[in-house]
């Protein structure tokens, strides 16, 4: 055991703890030897010059006897410590003087003859000399006195040393053994303690918290050590509780970082991250002057699916298309999810393709366009969607990343407007074209509210050229973009879930002219107002015109609805039913540009409608070939068959009227007879030929 400077210390502090003492009790018990011895050799001295007093008393009552006296005196020569004795008689002459011949050689004679001490009756301690002076006689009768003066000093020595001899071996063996004791125990303690301290200098370098410390003894070491002990559980506790956050700080972090870049959905990366990648693959290119497309694509009808089917069944829709088109992409690509059903695929460009990055982007975006149009299978349903893709090229949109994904969802659009659940690439002109329709789509329920939006009326006429009704067209007046086709902006309002707010309108504005056409024309009058798909499928839009019509049931008469062909046919028996309820409200219902949506004819049969409107293109081409006059011809005939009255639209000819009437067409509208023209044109330009 290395014993430290500690130890020493302690160990020398005890020894020298242990020497005081016994020396201070060496000390403490002579002195005390001292004043026993003193007070001892004061009561001797007392009683020794009372008997020699009494024994002097005769030999100075007479006359002096000097021999007795001198006799009487020499038993002093016993007392060792006597220096000498002085014998006085009454008038206290010194009458004898006795020193101790062993005390000669101490005290020299002048100091002797010197010596008187006169003090008072009684034995005193005067300069460390026993000094007793005794009355001979009593009081009243004094014969004389005797002086003994003893000095204690070699007698109390020779005594200490005697006592010391006695004393000074036991307290050499007292100290030595409570030295040893203390040593030894000291000894086992430090021992102890230097484990406690080597144990904690080797953790210190191990680092091992799990090491623990025995000390089996249960004393103030053994405290320390369970102490010491307890305390590495605690450190090892916290250890683990650290280690343990810094792990759910870790997991936290990358979960932070997964929600930060991933679609939680479908787990595929964010518009977060895309922007990321997409940022650095376009730098990358243009440091290259290489291209590098995109897809942007979304699904067509991802919000029926969600409506008609719920969201879980759109959630796993959404998740089976990423699915899907990841693996339709080649490694290194990457598809990401912006939100909602929109949907990025990034082409990063490789020098190893054998086709140049539009081709890729081409060939990747059909393929894709046709895997999404195969049936999807999600719980008990089978879903069917298809893909509207954009592509776009970095170098067009100068490697700008806002831009290309911009040009992307242009270009998606464009593919969208064509219908064909396929691809479109973006082009410059698109973008205006783009704007163009945004101004036009965000301005609509404007436009019915400031009266940009006014009605034309067109002339119906019979086959002697009198008007028997009016079609009621839509015009629009727009500030900035001037006179707006309806073609192009009842699509977009198509498009745009609009169309039913236009119709509503045009339906009201109907039915408020209506009152002035009929007091102009003739009650019979007829305003067809047109239907849009979309207003067919919608049941307010429905019950609203139904509810309308039972208001206004004295104009329902005069109210006539026209039907594409394709919107009746694609929700036929929806339509139908609408169809029979405006019938039932004394509504006249007809078949507008009848020839351009279906080839077969055999479904007229079924159609419950009073009129056909023969599109204004097979008028139009009439002349040209034989074909359409055929068609024409037969179009009329099969009418009359089904007992419905036939109007041919677009007629701008004399000679178109005349043919037409000679082949039994019913009514007739066209530029010849007149324009779209607004109300008060139309009452400007025809008399007044109504009654009331
Ligand atoms: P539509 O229902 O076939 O309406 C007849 C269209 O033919 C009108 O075009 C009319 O101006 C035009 N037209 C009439 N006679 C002639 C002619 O002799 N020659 C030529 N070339 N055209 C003639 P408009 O007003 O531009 O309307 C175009 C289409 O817009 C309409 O075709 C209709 O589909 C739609 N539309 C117009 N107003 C409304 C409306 O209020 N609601 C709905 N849903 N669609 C409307
Ligand atoms: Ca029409
Ligand atoms: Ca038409």
């Amino acid at each position: 055991m290395r014993v430290s400077q500690f130890s020493v210390r302690i160990i020398g502090i005890t020894l020298l703890a242990v020497f005081l003492t016994a020396v201070s009790v060496n000390t403490l018990s002579l002195n005390e030897h001292r004043n026993l011895y003193v007070q001892k050799s004061m009561q001797n001295l007392d009683a020794l010059s009372e008997n020699l007093s009494e024994s002097l008393l005769p030999f100075l009552v007479s006359e002096d006897d000097i021999p007795n006296i001198a006799t009487t005196l020499l038993q002093l020569d016993r007392h060792d410590s006597t220096v000498f004795a002085r014998v006085f008689d009454k008038n206290d002459q010194q009458v004898f003087f006795y020193v101790n011949p062993a005390k000669q050689t101490e005290w020299s004679d002048t100091t002797l003859q010197d010596a008187q001490f006169n003090t008072g009756f009684g034995t005193e301690l005067v300069n460390k000399l026993l000094v007793s002076n005794k009355m001979i006689g009593d009081e009243s009768y004094a014969v004389g006195r005797l002086l003994i003066v003893q000095d204690p000093e070699s007698s109390l020595k020779q005594s200490a040393n005697t006592y010391l001899k006695k004393v000074i071996p036991l307290l050499v063996f007292i100290a030595s053994l409570v030295g040893f004791l203390a040593f030894s125990m000291q000894k086992r303690v430090l021992q102890k303690l230097n484990l406690v301290t080597s144990f904690v200098r080797k953790i210190k370098h191990s680092g091992n918290k799990l090491e623990r410390l025995t000390i089996e003894n249960k004393d103030e070491i053994g405290l320390l050590a369970e102490q010491i002990n307890e305390y590495l559980d605690t450190i090892k506790n916290y250890e683990f509780k650290i280690q343990k956050q810094l792990n759910d700080l870790e997991e936290n972090k990358q979960n932070l970082e997964k929600i930060a870049n991933y679609d939680s959905l479908t787990g595929l990366p964010n518009r977060q991250m895309l922007h990321a990648i997409l940022r650095s693959a376009l730098a990358r290119e243009q440091r290259r002057n290489a291209d590098l497309a995109i897809l942007y694509f979304d699904l067509d009808n991802f919000k029926h699916v969600n409506d008609t089917l719920g969201h879980d069944v759109g959630d796993q829709l959404l998740f089976q298309v990423g699915e899907r088109v990841s693996h339709l992409i080649r490694e290194g690509d990457m598809l990401a999810r912006l939100g909602g059903d929109e949907f990025i695929v990034l082409l990063i460009n490789n020098e190893q393709d054998y086709y140049p990055p539009s081709e890729v982007a081409m060939i990747t975006a059909q393929r894709i366009a046709d895997n999404l149009k195969k049936i999807f299978y999600i719980s008990k349903w089978e879903v069917s969607t298809a893909a509207s893709i954009g592509i776009a090229y970095a170098k067009q949109a100068n490697f700008d990343t806002e831009l290309l994904l911009r040009n992307a969802d242009i270009a998606m659009y464009q593919a969208k407007l064509q219908r064909t659940g396929g691809f479109a690439l973006f082009e410059n002109a698109m973008h205006t074209r783009v704007q163009r329709r945004h101004e036009i789509a965000s301005s609509i329920l404007r436009a019915i509210q400031t009266k940009e939006l006014y009605l034309a009326y067109q002339p119906k006429l019979n086959q002697q050229a009198e008007i028997t009704g009016f079609e009621a067209l839509l015009r629009w007046e727009h500030p900035t973009l001037g006179a707006l086709s309806p073609v192009e902006f009842i699509e977009i309002a198509e498009k745009t879930g609009k169309i039913t707010a236009l119709t509503s309108f045009v339906l009201d504005n109907v039915i408020s002219d209506l009152f002035i056409l009929k007091a102009h024309f003739h009650s019979q009058v007829s305003v067809a107002v047109n239907l849009s798909a979309m207003d067919l499928k919608s049941d307010t839009f429905k019950q609203q015109t139904l509810a309308l019509l039972v208001r206004h049931a004295n104009h329902a008469p005069n109210l006539e609805f026209e039907i594409t062909e394709s919107a009746y046919l694609d929700n036929f028996d929806a339509v139908n039913e609408f169809v029979i309820n405006l019938h039932l409200a004394g509504c006249k219902v007809s078949l507008d540009d009848f020839g351009t949506g279906y080839s077969s004819l055999s479904y007229l049969t079924k159609l419950d409608i009073d009129l056909l409107k023969i599109d204004r293109s097979f008028i139009h081409n009439m002349e040209n070939g034989k074909a359409d006059k055929n068609i024409v011809e037969t179009i009329i005939s099969l009418a009359n068959n089904l007992t419905m009255s036939v109007c041919a639209e677009g007629v701008e000819q004399l000679a178109q009227f005349d043919y037409l009437k000679k082949i039994g067409c019913d009514y007739f509208q066209g530029y010849y007879f007149c324009r779209p023209v607004p109300l008060k044109t139309l009452l400007e330009t025809y008399p007044k030929t109504g009654t009331s």
